[in-house]
């Protein structure tokens, strides 16, 4: 990939990567991954950590593995796999090494774990889960050690062995590391290593009936791939002194990975867990993970998002340590940049109202030449039929306008973009006294819309021929949640949905859009960007308007 804006970034955690390759930490060598549980899609959250990993190991001429975290059976599938890998893809990252897996590394991990038992560093406990968590503690209360705790290393190893076999059934028992059950900090009081779990796995199949945990999993992982800076989240925080606790107990090399934990990504009205995407798409409020509406990547791939917007958000966005949420408009305002300097334009009608101009020569048909993007000369021009009967948008005219209103109304001039001028005569009234058209006279002498004599007009307004104009389904959407937190606190956040979220019109398009590409953006003039959508043919979603809101809260702020 080319290099981004992040090419001389600088945040903490790059500032750590060139402090350890001073002090010739790894040998100066920078390996990231990027380590998703194949249990869902990949949401706007995740571009943050991919474009963090990716990033930093392209800047420091390192690699970054992606490594699928597939210990738990039950909830994850090959089809997750695939589905992440292409959303990789389309964001325009490629792993160092093709797709690894944790999977891949339960022998050695249980290699290990036979080692940290027969150190005296690991036992088999046979309590509950509920009596395990009863005998925690908390964070003011000290935990308790287990009955099971000060077992023989030999009847540990003897029941780990057992336990493999599949002579147990779902927890009835567990390995625990045995580190320190009233240590201040609870991720170190005795965690869990492995679960018994007699459920197949979609790589391993039915070879495993013990699952490592998180914990257990993830830091070996690193190790055993050569990963040097291990990037997470900060709830992560508490973990670290684990992670480290177990490469100690390990005795694996100096050089080996370290974690270092930055802040997520929120954004306002939009929810970022893969829990409440789910719950989303369950309860039957979006159509799938790829509703257009949906803050994963392949929704927002839907939407009309350009990967290339994402990322420059991310790099702009970049990493820290205190946890905030980004106003989604910001996100909006990327997408926007980039969409002006890339999507071309084209001519649609809303919310249609029949203009006829009465001077026009009966059934003519004449090929306007309009500018495909003023924004990139190499777009050139295209032709746009243009005939005596056109629609405009309703809002474009008024029979009794206020003073501020310059578009058409009765004995007013305005321009037709790359048209004619044209001033209103008439207007004509339906039997339910609805107004059905409005009629007026071009001027011959103003054709592509510029009058000889230099005379002015205050409006420039997007039309479509009647008889060229297709028919498209445009969909518009507004925030799918009212309240700019959605389930902050204890709150449901289908509490605040926005009943209103989609709104679904008929247009009349002109006949260009039907060579869209599916999933290609134009920009409808006047109105906004839009996406073609990648299934359905004359289906169109509004990726963002034109008006940069985030500029309006920036002078507010
Ligand atoms: P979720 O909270 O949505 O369920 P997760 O953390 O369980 O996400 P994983 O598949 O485990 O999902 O995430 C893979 C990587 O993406 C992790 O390293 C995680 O820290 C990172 N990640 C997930 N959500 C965000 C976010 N909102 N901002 C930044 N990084 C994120
Ligand atoms: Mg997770």
């Amino acid at each position: 990939m080319e290099d981004t804006p992040e090419a001389d970034k600088t945040d903490f955690i790059r500032e750590l990567i060139r402090s350890d390759n001073a002090k010739g930490l790894h040998g100066g060598r920078v390996q990231t991954r990027f380590p998703p549980e194949p249990n869902g899609y990949l949401h706007v959250g995740h571009v943050k950590s991919i474009c963090l990993n990716f990033g930093v190991a392209h800047e420091f001429d390192g690699t970054c593995n992606l490594r699928f975290d597939d210990t738990n059976p039950e909830k994850e599938s090959a089809e997750f796999v695939a589905a992440i890998e292409q959303d990789l893809q389309w964001l325009g990252f490629t792993s160092a090494t093709g797709p690894l897996f944790a999977s891949d590394y339960f022998e050695q991990l249980f290699a290990w774990a036979v080692q940290l038992v027969e150190a005296g560093l690991a036992y088999v406990d046979d309590q509950s889960a509920a009596e395990i968590a009863e005998a925690r503690g908390d964070f003011t209360t000290p935990g308790t050690n287990s009955p099971w705790r000060d077992r023989l290393v030999e009847e540990n190893l003897d029941l780990l062995h057992r336990m493999k076999a599949g002579e147990f059934g779902d927890g009835e028992r567990v390995l625990r590391a045995k580190i320190d059950m009233t240590h201040a900090n609870m991720s170190m009081r005795d965690p869990l290593m492995y679960r018994i779990r007699h459920v197949t796995h979609h790589r391993t199949g039915d070879d495993w009936c013990i699952y490592p945990n998180y914990d257990w999993a993830h830091g070996q992982s690193d190790a055993i791939e050569g990963v040097t800076h291990s990037f997470c989240t900060l709830e992560f925080e508490n973990n670290r002194e684990l992670y480290e606790w177990f490469l100690d107990s390990l005795g694996l090399p100096a050089s080996r990975p370290q974690q270092t934990e930055f802040n997520r990504l929120s954004l306002t009205h939009t929810v970022l867990s893969k829990r409440k995407l789910a719950h989303l798409v369950d309860t039957g409020v979006v159509s799938g993970w790829d509703d257009a509406q949906m803050p994963t990547v392949r929704g927002l791939r839907r939407r009309g998002y350009p990967a290339a917007a994402l990322r420059d958000f991310c790099a702009h966005i970049s990493v820290g340590k205190v946890s905030g949420t980004t106003e989604v408009e910001l996100l909006e305002s990327f997408v926007r940049t980039e969409l002006n300097r890339v999507s071309e334009r084209r001519m649609a009608v809303l919310k249609p109202l029949k203009l006829v101009l009465t001077n026009w020569p009966e059934g003519h048909v004449e090929m306007r030449t309009v500018v495909n993007n003023p924004e990139d000369e190499s777009a050139e021009t295209r032709e746009v039929p243009f005939s005596g009967e056109l629609w405009i948008e309703r809002d474009d005219f008024m029979v009794d306008p206020p003073k501020k209103f310059f578009r058409l109304a009765p004995g007013r001039e305005v321009r037709l973009r790359s048209g004619y001028f044209v001033t209103c005569t008439n207007v004509v009234y339906g039997d339910d006294g609805e107004l059905t058209e409005v009629h007026a006279t071009y001027d011959p002498e103003t054709a592509g819309g510029q009058a000889p004599d230099g005379r002015k007009v205050k409006a420039t307004m997007h039309w479509v021929s009647a008889s060229h104009a297709i028919e498209a389904e445009i969909r518009l959407y507004n925030r799918l949640f009212t309240d700019s937190h959605p389930g902050s606190g204890d709150s449901d956040p289908l509490d605040s949905l926005n009943v209103n979220s989609v709104e679904i019109v008929t247009a009349q398009v002109e006949p260009a859009l039907v060579e869209t590409q599916p999933g290609q953006v134009v920009q409808f003039e006047r109105i906004g960007y839009f996406a073609r959508d990648l299934d359905e043919s004359m289906l169109f979603h509004r990726t963002v308007g034109l008006r940069d809101e985030w500029s309006r809260i920036q002078k507010r702020t």
